[in-house]
C-alpha cells in the first residue's frame, strides 16, 4: 500500500494509472478504521482496479460542541487496517492540505439537510458535501462506496453526485454491526461497558419496527411509537429522533412500503449514536 499526503502526489499518481485506463475507486472516511469500513473497500474493489481511502478528520463537518477535538486517531492502526483490507492507495492529508489559508467556498446541501442529523449538526451536511466534491475531483474516481449506517448522508451525497453532474457510480453498503447487533462506529468507542449495553436499545427498536412492519403494520406514525417505546424504556440512554422517511427528501411519510428508511439517533454516555434501517431490505 502507498501512503501519500498531499494533492498534487495523488494527482500525479491517479493519472499514471488512468492513463492505463485502469478504474478507480474510491473510500472516504474520517480514519479509526474498522470492519465497516473494509466492507466498503471490499464492495469498491470489486468494481476497480485501483482502490484509494481518503483518511481525513474534516473539520468543517464538526460544529462548535461536536467532538472533533477527541475523535479518535489512530493513523499506526489505520494503516494495517487498510493494507489488510486491500487499499491500493492510502490518502491522508492535512487540514492545511485540504483547506488553504482563506478558503470559503462551500457546497450547500439544501433541504434534504434541514432535518434529523442536520437539524442537530447545523452546518454538517455543508460540510460533509464539500470535502466528498473535493475528493471526487482530486481523486476523479469511476465508483465510491457509502455506508448505509449515515443514510442522510447517503441521501445527499446521492442527490449532489445526481444534481451537480458528478460522473462516478456510487454503491451503498449494508451496515455491519458487531456481534452485539450494534453498528461498527468509529464512536463506538466512546462507550463502557454499561453504555454499550444501554445502546443496544437502538438496533433492538428498529428490529422491533421491522417485525411490526413485516406483520402488516404500515402507519408511519405507529411504527415510530414502536421503536420510541422500547427506546424510552432503556432509561439510560436519551433519544434524539425517531424518523420514518423515504429516501430522496428524508421527508416523513404518513404510511410506510417497501424502501422507507427508518432511522434513529440516540444518545449513550458521551457518545451520540445512529442506526437505520431500509423497510424490506436486511434486517438489523
Ligand atoms: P466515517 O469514517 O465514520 O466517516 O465513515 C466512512 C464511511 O464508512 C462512511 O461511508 C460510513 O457510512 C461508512 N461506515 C461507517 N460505519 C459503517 C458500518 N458499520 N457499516 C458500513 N459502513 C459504515
Amino acid at each position: 500500500m502507498e501512503e501519500l499526503a498531499t494533492i498534487d502526489a495523488l494527482r500525479a499518481r491517479l493519472a499514471a494509472s488512468r492513463a492505463r485506463g485502469r478504474p478507480v475507486g474510491l473510500v472516504a472516511t474520517m480514519g479509526a478504521l474498522h470492519a465497516g469500513h473494509a466492507a466498503l473497500v471490499a464492495d469498491v474493489r470489486r468494481h476497480a482496479v485501483l482502490v484509494v481511502m481518503s483518511s481525513f478528520v474534516n473539520p468543517l463537518q464538526f460544529g462548535p460542541t461536536d467532538d472533533f477535538e477527541r475523535y479518535p486517531r489512530d493513523p499506526d492502526r489505520d494503516r494495517d487496517v487498510a493494507a489488510a483490507a486491500g487499499v491500493d492507495i492510502l490518502f491522508a492529508p492535512t487540514a492545511g492540505e485540504m483547506y488553504r489559508p482563506g478558503t470559503t467556498v462551500r457546497v450547500v446541501a439544501g433541504e434534504a439537510a434541514s432535518r434529523w442529523e442536520g437539524a442537530i449538526r447545523p452546518g454538517h451536511f455543508d460540510g460533509v458535501l464539500t470535502v466528498v466534491a473535493k475528493l471526487f475531483n482530486i481523486v476523479q474516481p469511476d465508483v465510491t462506496a457509502f455506508g448505509q449506517k449515515d443514510i442522510q448522508q447517503v441521501t445527499l451525497i446521492r442527490r449532489m453526485i445526481a444534481e451537480l453532474d458528478f460522473p462516478v457510480e456510487l454503491r451503498v453498503v449494508p451496515i455491519v454491526r458487531d456481534t452485539d447487533g450494534l453498528a461498527m462506529s468509529s464512536r463506538n468507542r466512546y462507550l463502557n461497558p454499561a453504555e454499550r449495553r444501554a445502546a443496544l436499545a437502538l438496533p433492538n427498536a428498529l428490529r422491533a419496527v421491522v417485525r411490526a412492519w413485516e406483520q402488516g403494520e404500515t402507519d408511519a406514525a405507529r411504527l415510530a411509537a414502536v421503536a420510541e417505546a422500547l427506546l424510552r424504556g432503556e432509561s439510560a440512554i436519551s433519544v434524539d429522533y425517531v424518523a420514518v422517511v423515504d429516501a430522496n427528501a428524508m421527508a416523513p411519510v404518513p404510511e410506510a412500503t417497501a424502501g422507507t428508511i427508518v432511522a434513529a439517533a440516540i444518545r449513550s454516555g458521551s457518545a451520540r449514536l445512529i442506526d437505520n434501517v431500509i423497510l424490506g431490505e436486511r434486517r438489523p
